[in-house]
């Protein structure tokens, strides 16, 4: 069948007579329309607008004006919308549908949010202001960082670090400055558990340390007996998150503290699973030093497609004053944003952005904490715990659950059930797209062999569950009564079947080229 260069068959006909690619005419099912790139639909003689041509204008380019056509596809207005609106259709969102993906956290962005973040007050104002124009804005940062500081109970934040990654970056380089300052250059070993998220051990090799992988023990907890063995003079913290990525509690937590503090080093704390344990434990009565929280994991700002995230670190007394700059500071005359090095009380190591942080996060987070209230935070973390438990507890007789107990806020099973079935965790995952729903995390924790991590989260609903549930044991008794091929045929009804995500990687075409065009034609 000859392709176009995106890969696509260049004649509808082709298409039906590979029988499969479309079984109608247009290659629509239904209301799930097809819809092709827009530079397929697009033609670039056409336009949305009707001008007139422009008559008499002198060029001031100086000769750099464009000659040749600038090859944008045109399409009439209601094409342009129809073709938006059918893209936005082949996304699962939360809003159509339950999204099960585990180690990423409440997906529920609540509309009073962004209709706070939209207020003019807050949406229009620039970071260049001088700051007695936007003294409101500073407050909703420091009223902000006060909830942040009193639900982890630690007395300084960085509001400005921009994605969880970014928070771990801005904690480790005050663990590094403080070890600078103690002249303790020697300490440069972070220890890392073994089912960490991939993040932590990148941000500790960039500032400069190198990473000791600590086992888990058969509760898929830290071996408490070989952190002891790693632990030394040349060990500058360790980076563990709590609850870790197998959606356990680290019930060491306490005793793994005192180990670190006790051998000179710093306890850096992964707080993306923040949201299962907000308003019930505060980590700074766990003995962290500096935690991020992703605003976007535990107070319901939007993931966003790569951005805006938002990831505020929280220190504790040891490494406040390493803390980076801007700090929001409330005096006598008001509200007063901290912006020089010089200006802010002990060491700061520098700042972590040009300005202050994502404002537009900043004012859907403090909508949600207030429109909760502490109460209901903890509500809602215990919901996100029982949800979890609830998958758990109804799936646990059809698929594996991969430690034994109650777990947090994600229910983890590993691939022992499909033993023998053909069956493999990526069938299974596939699959379920074609019962409506997006896969859970697949093969992640890697600790876990054939990891599949579901994160129901607070805002499903009993018989939501149910269903959800219903369906995956489904599944599972068709992969055990030997239905291999349903699976791996799956998913049928999407826009695309399986992709080959190895070729996809290597080899990305980023760039539209216009259709090759075949013999035939
Ligand atoms: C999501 C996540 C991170 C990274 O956060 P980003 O905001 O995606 O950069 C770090 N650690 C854990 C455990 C996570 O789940």
């Amino acid at each position: 069948m000859p392709l176009n260069t995106q890969g696509r068959p260049t004649r509808m006909a082709e298409n039906l007579s590979t029988g499969g690619y479309a079984d109608t005419f247009s290659g629509s099912r239904g209301l799930d329309q097809s819809e092709p790139l827009i530079f397929e639909r697009g033609r670039t003689d056409n336009t949305g607008v009707d001008l007139p041509e422009p008559k008499g204008i002198k060029t001031r380019l100086g000769g750099l004006d464009r000659t040749a056509a600038i090859g944008l596809p045109g399409l009439a207005e209601p094409e342009a919308m129809r073709h938006y609106v059918r893209l936005s259709r082949k996304n699962y969102a939360i809003d159509l549908g339950l999204y099960p993906l585990g180690s990423c956290t409440m997906k529920h962005n609540p509309r009073l949010n962004e209709k706070m973040a939209r207020l003019p007050g807050l949406a229009d104002i620039h970071p260049m202001q001088p700051q007695q124009t936007v003294e409101g804005a500073i407050e909703l940062m420091g009223e902000l960082a006060h909830w942040l500081m009193t639900l982890t109970n630690t007395p300084c934040v960085a509001l400005s670090p921009k994605a969880g990654a970014h928070g771990e970056l801005c904690g480790m380089m005050a663990i590094r400055a403080a070890l600078d300052a103690r002249g303790e250059t020697k300490r440069r070993r972070v220890l890392v558990p073994e089912s960490a998220h991939g993040t932590n051990p990148a941000t500790a090799v960039q500032c400069g340390f190198t990473t000791d992988e600590i086992p888990a023990d058969a509760t898929g907890r830290v071996d408490l007996e070989a952190l002891k063995a790693k632990l030394g003079d040349d060990v500058a913290g360790i980076m563990l998150t709590n609850p870790n990525t197998c959606g356990l509690f680290e019930r060491d937590i306490k005793e793994i503290a005192d180990l670190i503090h006790e051998s000179g080093g710093y306890f850096y704390c992964d707080g993306a699973n923040f949201n299962a344990i907000v308003g019930r434990v505060r980590p700074g009565d766990l003995g962290i030093d500096a935690m991020h929280i992703n605003l976007h994991k535990t107070f319901s700002t939007p993931h966003g497609g790569g951005g805006p995230g938002s990831g505020p670190t929280v220190f504790s007394e040891a490494l406040a004053p390493y803390a980076p700059v801007p700090r929001v500071e409330q005096t006598s005359e008001g509200w007063r944003l901290i912006e020089q090095e010089a200006d802010a009380d002990g060491e700061p190591f520098g700042r972590m952005t040009a300005f202050h942080g994502q404002m537009g996060m900043f004012s859907r987070a403090l909508t949600y904490m207030l429109s909760h209230g502490s109460d209901g935070l903890k509500q809602a973390s215990e919901d996100a715990v029982l949800n979890a438990n609830y998958i758990l507890a109804r799936l646990k007789h059809v698929m594996t659950p991969a430690f034994d107990g109650t777990c947090m806020h994600e229910a983890l099973f590993d691939d022992r059930f499909l033993k023998d079935t053909g069956v493999t965790t990526l069938d299974f995952a596939k699959a379920m797209i074609d019962e409506g729903y997006h896969p859970m995390t697949m093969y992640f924790p890697l600790v876990v062999h054939g990891a599949m991590l579901i994160e129901p989260t607070e805002t499903e609903s009993k018989s939501g569950l149910d269903r959800f549930c219903d369906v995956l044991e489904a599944l599972a008794e068709a992969a055990k009564a030997g239905e291999a091929d349903r699976f791996r045929s799956a998913p049928v009804h999407a826009p695309t079947k399986r992709l080959d995500e190895t070729l996809a990687a290597r080899n990305p075409v980023l760039r539209w080229t216009p259709p090759v065009a075949t013999a035939a034609e």
